[in-house]
């Protein structure tokens, strides 16, 4: 496929091959975009950005819809090319693709809801002959930056929010996963947006990332990826409007009195999902001491039944790792930790691009494994006393993007709530659950602001005051 630069889907002669994670099959190959046409992208969008900036609310909305029609009318070939380029399997891509129709419909719904509010210019004295309002206004060009391991639906939450707050966009889709996003522009394409309102640059962040991010003309970066990649952009940025949505390493907790079988398969799901990974993966499970090895013995045994394989293949539940380096580097981390007295009950294995579903108990606290972001299919069981102390190992990493609880009890759930230092405490599910409307995001190293379409639209706009002296 090739690059969407100044209303042209442009090619280059040196190329960035595309490869399938589950048997390494070469797919498709992107043009690697330079730094000139990391130049070029951005005076694009500045003069896109004089396209949208007056393009009519009714007309964005159409723009979006139509986004959401070419989408339904290929959900396939979406689907296909997630579980072909990407972690996941086929019904893990189906379910992405669906929720990136509902994250383009909610983008739709809200552009009509950009709202501002009168202001009582005469609650001070001097305002009595002064009326006047705030409206919401777009904020430029947007630098979109995006990871591999949800490579439609995350780029939809740049898109969506864009497009209808009347921005104009540089994407830089990740290197691995680049296909999903190209034909996400197509579908804008086809759906009349106006050209140079989106660009779409193929090329590595450590080469044209720079050249992007530290750009004056560029008014936000939205990144979406690891904490590296943020304080990378960090350095260079300069002062523009900043948002992150980064990695985490989210708890569980299972008290006593939860519904066994829901906290076993929720959790299990949760960890295992896209092959672990998955920012908002569950990662540490503090079980209450009383129900511990009863709760092991069966997350053990649900993990044992997950079928790993082929990601094309309906039957399977789980996929690859992106690459070989991710694989190692899980495996280098769980050896780590086994020499520092972990125990594996189960997985532990490399093959190839792949990791076994592991489970893991007694890995101290302190090692690796347990303190950064695994992003691969491993999780920690714990036993906990008390739950205080519970959730106190819980908020000890340095992440706090979502934290959950299972338990019957509402003041234990309260307890949780007001206690744990996360974004979002999900109840009686695991981490691994997010509404595309609803706020997202963390604390500590998992970020800065927040997405959801009604809150990044408050991201990507500026309130403007107007002020009529009578
Ligand atoms: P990554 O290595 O940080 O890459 C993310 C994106 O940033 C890619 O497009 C990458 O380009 C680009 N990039 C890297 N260095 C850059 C630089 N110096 N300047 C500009 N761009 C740069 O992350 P990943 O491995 O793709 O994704 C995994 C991470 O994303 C995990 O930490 C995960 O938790 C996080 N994540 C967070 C959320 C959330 O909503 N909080 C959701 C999903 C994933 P290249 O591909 O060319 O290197």
């Amino acid at each position: 496929m090739r690059m969407l630069i100044g209303g042209e889907w442009v090619d280059r002669a040196e190329k960035l091959p595309v490869y399938r994670p589950f048997d390494g099959q070469l797919i498709d190959q992107v043009p690697a975009g330079t730094k000139e046409d990391a130049l070029k992208a951005i005076e694009s969008a500045v003069e896109g950005f004089q396209i949208s900036r007056r393009l009519p609310v009714y007309k964005r909305m159409e723009i979006l819809w139509g986004v959401v029609d070419y989408l339904k009318k290929n959900f396939n070939d979406f689907a296909m090319t997630i579980a072909s380029e990407g972690v996941k399997t086929i019904r893990e891509a189906r379910k992405e693709t669906a929720r990136c129709l509902n994250t383009l419909s909610i983008s739709a719904e809200e552009a009509r809801r950009i709202l501002g509010e009168t202001i009582p210019f005469d609650s001070f004295p001097g305002g009595e002959n002064r009326v006047g309002y705030y409206y919401r206004f777009p904020i430029g060009v947007i630098l979109a930056i995006t990871p591999f391991n949800d490579p439609l639906n995350l780029v939809a939450h740049k898109l969506g929010p864009a497009i209808a707050a009347g921005n104009s966009v540089v994407l830089k889709p990740a290197t691995d996963t680049p296909l999903s996003a190209l034909k996400l522009g197509e579908a804008f394409v086809q759906a009349g947006l106006p050209p140079k309102v989106l660009n779409i640059i193929t090329g590595r962040g450590s080469e044209i990332g720079d050249t992007l991010a530290s750009h004056p003309a560029v008014r936000m970066i939205t990144l979406t990826g690891g904490v590296e990649a943020g304080l990378d952009i960090l350095k260079v940025s300069g002062l523009k409007k900043i948002s992150m949505e980064l990695g985490s390493n989210c708890p569980v907790i299972v008290c006593e009195d939860a519904d066994m079988t829901k906290a076993v398969d929720y959790s299990v799901s949760g960890a295992f999902w896209a092959a672990g990974q998955n920012c908002i993966g569950v990662q540490r499970i503090f079980i209450q001491e009383k129900i511990f090895d009863d709760y092991v013995q069966r997350f053990v045994e649900k993990t044992k039944k997950i079928k790993v394989g082929n990601q094309l293949d309906e039957e399977t539940d789980m996929g690859a790792m992106i690459n070989e380096r991710e694989a190692k580097r899980v495996e280098e981390w769980v050896n780590e930790a086994v020499s520092q007295g972990g125990k594996v009950l189960t997985g532990g294995q490399r093959h190839g691009n792949f990791y076994d579903p592991t489970v893991m108990v007694e890995v101290p606290e302190t090692a690796k494994l347990a303190v950064e972001e695994i992003f691969g299919p491993v999780v920690l069981l714990y036993k906990y006393h008390h739950l205080d102390e519970a959730i106190k190992r819980a908020n000890s990493v340095n992440y706090g993007l979502h934290a959950a609880i299972f338990t019957q009890d509402i003041n234990k759930a309260f307890k949780a709530i007001h206690e744990l230092d996360f974004g979002s405490v999900i109840i009686n599910d695991s981490t691994d659950y997010r509404l595309d409307q609803m706020p997202f995001g963390g604390v500590k190293n998992s970020g800065l602001g927040r997405e959801g379409i009604k809150f990044s639209l408050l991201e990507q706009t500026e309130p403007k005051v107007v002020c009529f002296t009578l």
